[in-house]
């Protein structure tokens, strides 16, 4: 047994779920997980979920970091941020100079916000969720308020939209993209989640890029490309994440868009590991709940001593629009094939397949969402 402990950096679902998978492997040696946030458990979905169910930061989260820490028999240090790694002698130094070894070390930093590069002084203002003390923000900005506006028409960006209305908002979604969620569903399937999401009261300014902001007493003033002008009370940007990679980075540690890592989970150094939404697995960075899971429990089996590779079987995400329940597998880019596409009024089932008709992936809104798990079951692996 090693007497330096596996420290874990992040205490998002990566880096908890990684320490429960390993505590039931290994009860005897200790990790240390450094947070730089409270440390306590919350499941992340929630937040775009919650404003419509009266949901509070509180009643989101799940257990404290003590809580955790009990339950996982394990130290964790809240409000502490790593502020360099050294490989060579195997240690952390924390913000204020403090130096912790470690016998082997996992980055579970997770990714930042990415912020559209825009002018006037509102743009400091604009508001974004990823993490719960960014909701406490985004509730404490609402209050009084009557009117969102948010910058994207992606995964996150449509889910705040609806949520956002079901709470009693008036929500516009800017995007640059023709159609919402661009990125994961053919014409088909935009244009339904569209139609679904305006009935529920969402304006779409889609084909549009936002270039000024301006504040105008209490709102703020968005000036679009096209010239067209838009008067709000606030700003929320969800146009996507770029995993932390600048710590690694500055160690010395390979990145790409992400942390590499292969398919154990292991960076360029032996001890280093990395998973979540900061890791590059094999050239994919998969932010999302299911791969973290396949991920941790992976990268458990290796800290407790057999080198196991990950596999990421098929893992469709679900689209959380109550408003148009939707349930996506999107393609790998590397595929060929074509989008075959059946709606009607109450759904739109999109197939994405091969030349010799074999299933390469899926777009299922409203009605035939139901068929989701039967066909999930033809989907190839993402990672075999
Ligand atoms: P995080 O949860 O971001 O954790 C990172 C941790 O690292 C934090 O504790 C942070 O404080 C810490 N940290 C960072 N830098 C340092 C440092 N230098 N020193 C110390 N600590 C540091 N996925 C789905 O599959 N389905 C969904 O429906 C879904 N909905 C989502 C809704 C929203 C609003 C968001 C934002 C994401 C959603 N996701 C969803 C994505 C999913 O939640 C994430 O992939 C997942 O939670 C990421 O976990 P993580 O542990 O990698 O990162």
């Amino acid at each position: 047994m090693s007497v330096q402990p596996i420290i874990i950096i992040g205490s998002g679902l990566a880096g908890y779920t990684v320490a429960r998978e390993f505590r039931k492997l290994d009860t005897e040696t200790s990790i240390l997980i450094i947070s730089a946030d409270h440390g306590g458990f919350y499941s992340k979905p929630m937040l775009s979920n919650a404003l419509a169910t009266g949901k509070t930061p509180a009643s989101i989260l799940n257990a404290s970091s003590e809580k955790m820490a009990e339950q996982l028999k394990m130290t964790i240090r809240p409000y502490s941020r790593v502020s360099a790694i050294d490989p060579s002698s195997k240690t952390v130094t924390l913000q204020g100079g403090e130096k912790l070894v470690y016998s082997k070390l996992v980055l579970a930093m997770g990714a930042d916000p990415i912020r559209l590069p825009l002018e006037g002084e509102g743009a400091e203002d604009i508001l974004s969720v990823n993490d719960l003390d960014d909701y406490q923000r985004l509730r404490d900005a609402l209050e009084g308020k009557k009117d969102v506006t948010i910058l994207g028409a992606g995964l996150i960006g449509c889910e705040f939209a609806n949520d956002l209305t079901m709470a009693g908002y008036r929500v516009r979604v800017i995007d640059i993209s023709p159609q919402p969620l661009g990125r994961l569903l053919p014409q088909a399937g935009g244009a339904f989640m569209q139609r679904k999401l305006e009935a529920a009261g969402v304006v779409f300014y889609l084909g549009a890029a936002t270039r000024y902001v301006e504040r105008i007493h209490e709102s703020l003033r968005l000036t679009l490309a096209n010239g067209e002008i838009i008067q709000t009370d606030i700003v929320l940007s969800a146009v996507g994440l770029r995993p932390r990679t600048a710590l690694a980075q500055a160690a010395g540690i390979a990145i790409n868009r992400g942390i590499s890592v292969n398919r154990s989970l292991q960076t360029c150094y032996e001890d280093i590991y990395a998973l979540g939404d900061c890791a590059e697995v094999e050239g994919r960075v998969l932010p999302f709940v299911m791969p973290i899971m396949h991920a941790a429990r992976g990268l458990a089996a290796t800290l407790a001593q057999t080198l196991t590779a990950v596999r990421y079987p098929a893992m469709p995400v679900l689209v959380k629009t109550p408003s148009c329940p939707a349930v996506v597998s999107p393609p790998d880019t590397s595929f060929q094939g074509e989008w075959l596409v059946e709606e009607d009024e109450n759904g739109v089932k999109a197939l994405f397949k091969s030349a010799e008709d074999k299933l390469l992936g899926y777009a299922l809104l409203g009605a035939s969402t139901k068929e989701k798990n039967a066909l999930a079951a033809h989907l190839p692996a993402v990672m075999e």
